[in-house]
């Protein structure tokens, strides 16, 4: 990471934390690694990422439904999808310090380096071993490429390096009172499951007809080997995953159709088309034909937000299998049952609650000649923006704040509002800025003489003076759902 890159994420994580977006979690007994809380604002910013989401997959079509299932699911679940004697990263251990790593993450991290050297050739010489290392589960290759580049431990500097282990990333636990073996459960590491084993239920009870797709948004566990990069990489997150399920022999169209659907997605928020890209799958999972990763350029390098994956019907056919139930669809249109082909999009919300916040972040200089003055903004779009308005009475006195709850009680049943009355004018506006408030409401003398208000606008920090009468339209227009999901 180089130093404004390395600086501006750490001023990210700061103010995430200074402005009640995300905290570690249980932080007063020094925190447990790789769980993060989220605060008053993230709870709010994390909903409408959520909401964006739920709304463009599910309610903007008409052949998605979404769910909510269980995290605990029946063990066997598990043995089906792979998960028990597949899940696995390859890891190292370093001996003197005693610190694990992923061996592919201390490969790539080499790459990235070779690569910021300009070592091109070396760069891409090593990713090749490496993938090719990964593709046959040859862990003493991926050991050999460690000693043979001569990566270092970190923490001690030294290279004195284990052997290279699988490592099952699943939680499991233990479900009723008595404990034994068979009462083992797991903790879900993915959303997908949960989809694939009601894939009847919701196609009977919804009359659904092939393609059609399940949505659905909620937590997943994984032991992370190691846990950095903050919400990156965590050991409790969330995912948002749909599953499309198609006739087999069209898979491919509907990829091709869903990466570039989900690329708009992200686009459609306004970032910057070259942060984004493509990177295909070299080493494609057990249960894929083809797979691309959706990846942003985050301040530490490229890295996966959302992963698209043909997953052939490798999962309904397991879940057949050792169910013992038949999971097919009758399609009329060509007088065939068949086992349906699914592609899936599978989205981190915190990786993505991540990005919007860096996306977001800017630290302005507003110095006019010698009058010094900055601020940091939140450039948020206003349908994911916390807090809406804010509604601020100019002075404590004269009427003003109640003229100021007047109008926030008009317009809290349908927006999320702030009342403050703290503070100058300006500082109120900047600590605004700060949690990405699009709009701020400044009540004053004039109000109480024409039921007229200000608006200031976060980004260009202009104001303009409307009727307290037409706020309610002119907030609802601003923040509409529509702005980003009616092109
Ligand atoms: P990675 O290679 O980064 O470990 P993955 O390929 O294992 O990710 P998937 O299994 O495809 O990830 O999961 C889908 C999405 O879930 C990812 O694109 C990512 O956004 C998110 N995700 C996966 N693992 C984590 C994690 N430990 N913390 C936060 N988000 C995660």
């Amino acid at each position: 990471m180089s130093k404004n890159n390395d600086e501006l994420f750490k001023n990210v994580i700061s103010h995430a934390k200074e402005y009640g977006f995300v905290f570690q979690s249980s932080e007063i007994y020094d925190g447990l690694s790789a769980v993060y809380d989220y605060g008053q604002n993230g709870s709010e910013l994390k909903n409408n990422i959520k909401a964006y989401w739920w709304k463009s997959m599910v309610q903007m079509h008409e052949n998605i439904v979404g769910i909510d299932a269980a995290i605990f699911m029946h063990p066997t679940t598990w043995k089906a999808s792979g998960h028990v004697d597949g899940f696995n990263d390859p890891m190292i251990d370093n001996k003197d310090s005693k610190k694990r790593y992923r061996a592919d993450q201390l490969l790539e991290d080499k790459i990235a380096r070779y690569e910021k050297d300009g070592k091109t050739d070396k760069a891409a010489q090593l990713q090749d071993a490496m993938d090719e290392a990964l593709k046959t589960d040859n862990l003493d290759a991926l050991r050999d490429l460690i000693i043979e580049h001569e990566i270092a431990c970190p923490v001690s500097g030294t290279r004195n390096w284990t052997d290279v282990r699988q490592f099952n990333l699943m939680f499991s636990t233990k479900m009723g009172a008595v404990a034994d073996d068979s009462d083992v459960v797991y903790l879900r590491p993915e959303t997908a499951q949960g989809i694939f084993v009601n894939y009847l239920n919701v196609q009977k009870t919804g009359r659904m007809k092939i393609p059609f797709g399940i949505a659905q948004i909620g937590k997943a566990f994984r032991n992370e080997v190691i846990a950095r990069q903050f919400i990156m990489r965590m050991r409790e997150f969330e995912q948002m995953e749909m599953q499309f399920f198609v006739r087999p022999g069209s898979e491919m169209e509907w990829y091709e159709y869903w990466k570039e659907t989900r690329l708009q997605w992200h686009k459609g928020l306004g970032t910057p088309a070259e942060k984004y890209r493509f990177h295909n799958h070299t080493k494609l999972a057990h249960y894929a034909n083809a797979a691309v990763d959706i990846e942003f350029e985050f301040p530490f390098g490229f890295k996966e937000v959302e992963g698209i994956h043909s997953r052939t019907d490798f999962d309904l056919s397991q879940h057949q299998k050792f169910s013992g139930k038949k999971i097919q669809y009758f399609d009329p249109e060509i007088n065939q049952n068949y086992v349906p082909y699914v592609i899936e999009t599978s989205i981190g919300l915190d990786r993505m609650f991540l990005l919007t916040l860096i996306n977001a972040y800017e630290e302005q200089d507003l110095s006019d000649g010698d009058k010094k003055d900055s601020r940091v903004v939140l450039k948020l779009h206003p349908c994911l923006a916390p807090v809406k308005a804010a509604i601020l009475p100019l002075t404590k006195k004269d009427g003003l704040p109640e003229k100021a709850k007047e109008i926030m009680d008009r317009l809290k049943p349908d927006h999320n509002l702030m009342y403050e009355e703290k503070d100058s004018i300006g500082k109120r506006y900047r600590r605004q800025d700060a949690i990405g408030t699009p709009f701020c409401i400044t009540v004053d003398h004039q109000s109480l003489e024409d039921n007229t208000v200000t608006i200031r606008h976060r980004d260009t920090m202009l104001q303009e003076r409307v009727a307290i009468d037409g706020l309610g339209g002119i907030i609802s227009g601003l923040v509409s759902w529509k702005n980003l999901l009616g092109k």
